[in-house]
């Protein structure tokens, strides 16, 4: 039974990791680099080790660092959360030889997922809808040509280890294709050291649509309901909701289905997320699986009661899953808005610095997310995201005018955030009505002033 664990992350990933552990009576190490000595997570921690400089690369992506860390203290099992080296099959690998459980899929899934060609061609053969598209990398511009023209125009270019929204690129024709396939493929050798593209049909307006998977090393799996993530700016998420204002009770269930055999397929197990695009009709197609536990996973613990966390920890230990599909309910509606240290009015700039008065919005229905306090310095080298605000009611209209409620109440002085742009789609008709695709925030920012967000 693990009885310590280490945590490879920061930020607040890293406390809502140590919360769980400290709830289930499980001792927390925390690993940080010279930048997070004030860091919430590493207050909070039973132990905390420095594992160098504040580059990612000198600290959070260094595995041969973490698993010595692992090893002076003594630990069961590593926690990697999200980002850093939460999808990295050799880290996985590593654990796995050194005895350390890696709290996550067996690193054959990892590699079987996180190379989307892959993904694709084996969520394929358990009869799953994918986007239509290239049968896996394409080398040359002449075949890619071909593919592109025969699936027709628009097409997306995708990096085969995508992942961020990075490495996409859209083209509309022949001309345009020739240029972005050779932008494409130098942007995802440079991001991801691989410089495999793959094609697909550019579906327009679509819906992303997610669904959340329990895995546990017995074989079974189950399906913990939806996300819809379709606002988003530059293909990142913004805003995640639970359920989806556009599912029908019939497609939750084909599309749930769909999911489960997306994660059998893999020989899946722990927690996991099937992605899927949802055109206007109600066609639904498989994108890529995540092989962790997402941003967004609150929104499914607030609707189902289900802590994922907790739940990754008894999946790793090797335990049976205490419930059937039977048993999970959608009772509540719930959505989250990622607060991001970005000025919205000036095309989202990274705004670092410290943090002046900080009051996080309370009351019924609201959870916050969050590693920073008032005097916290937000350092300039990791990702903008400072907190997610989670809030839920009965309904998805109760669910959204406590979300504008807790909004007008959250203070974050010192630095500009994403709060006053989330107020803003939060009062916006189209949202409201539960109409936005992923053209959505587009749209949005050019029929608002930005002003408004400042
Ligand atoms: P990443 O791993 O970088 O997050 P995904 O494959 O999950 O990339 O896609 C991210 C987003 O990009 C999707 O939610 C969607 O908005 C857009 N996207 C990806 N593939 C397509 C497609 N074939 N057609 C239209 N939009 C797409």
């Amino acid at each position: 039974m693990i009885q310590k664990i280490l945590i490879a992350n920061r930020g607040e990933i890293a406390l809502r990791i140590v919360r769980a552990c400290r709830e289930m009576g499980i001792k927390t190490l925390a690993v940080y680099s010279e930048a997070d000595v004030q860091s919430l997570h590493v207050q909070l921690a039973d132990e905390a080790i420095c594992i160098g400089g504040p580059r990612s690369s000198d600290s959070y992506l260094r595995a041969d660092r973490i698993i010595s860390a692992a090893e002076i203290a003594d630990v069961d099992a590593i926690h990697p959360g999200y980002g850093f080296l939460s999808e990295n099959a050799k880290f996985a690998e590593q654990c796995e030889s050194c005895n350390i459980k890696f709290i996550g899929p067996k690193s054959k899934s990892i590699k079987m997922m996180g190379d989307k060609a892959v993904a694709k061609e084996t969520v394929r053969k358990a009869h799953v809808i994918t986007v239509p598209g290239s049968d896996g990398p394409v080398e040359s511009e002449t075949e890619a040509v071909k593919v592109a023209r025969s699936i027709g125009y628009p097409v997306i270019i995708k990096a085969v280890a995508g992942g961020g929204g990075r490495g996409m690129r859209i083209a509309h024709n022949d001309v345009s294709f020739a240029k972005e396939f050779h932008v494409a493929r130098n942007e995802a050798e440079k991001a991801f050291g691989d410089g495999r593209v793959y094609i697909e049909k550019y579906i327009e307006r679509p819906r992303h649509i997610e669904f959340q998977i329990l895995a546990d090393s017995h074989g079974k799996v189950i399906h913990l309901g939806e996300r819809d993530c379709s606002v988003q700016r530059r293909h990142q998420k913004l805003i995640e909701e639970s359920p989806s204002p556009f599912l029908t009770p019939d497609l939750r269930k084909k599309m749930g289905k769909a999911a489960i055999r997306a994660a059998e397929a893999a020989g899946y197990e722990n927690a996991g997320t099937i992605e899927f695009l949802v055109d206007a009709k109600g066609n639904f197609y498989f994108i890529e699986m995540n092989t962790r536990i997402q941003v967004e996973h609150p929104v499914t613990e607030e609707v189902t009661g289900i802590d994922l966390i907790k739940q990754q920890i008894h999946i790793a230990n090797g335990e049976k899953l205490e419930f059937d599909q039977s048993d999970i309910k959608f009772e509540k509606h719930a959505i989250e808005c990622r607060i991001n240290a970005e000025d919205p009015a000036r095309n989202f700039a990274p705004s670092p610095g410290t943090i002046g008065l900080y009051y996080p919005p309370g009351g019924i229905g609201v959870r916050v997310d969050s590693h920073i306090y008032s005097g916290y310095v937000i350092p300039p080298y990791y990702d903008s995201m400072i907190g997610k605000l989670i809030c839920f009611g009965a309904t998805r209209k109760e669910a959204l005018e406590r979300a504008y409620r807790a909004l007008s109440e959250y203070l974050v002085r010192g630095i500009k955030t994403t709060i006053p742009l989330h107020k803003a789609i939060m009062a916006d008709p189209l949202f409201i009505e539960g109409k936005a695709t992923t053209a959505y925030m587009e749209d949005f920012l050019t029929r608002t002033t930005p002003e408004l967000f400042s």
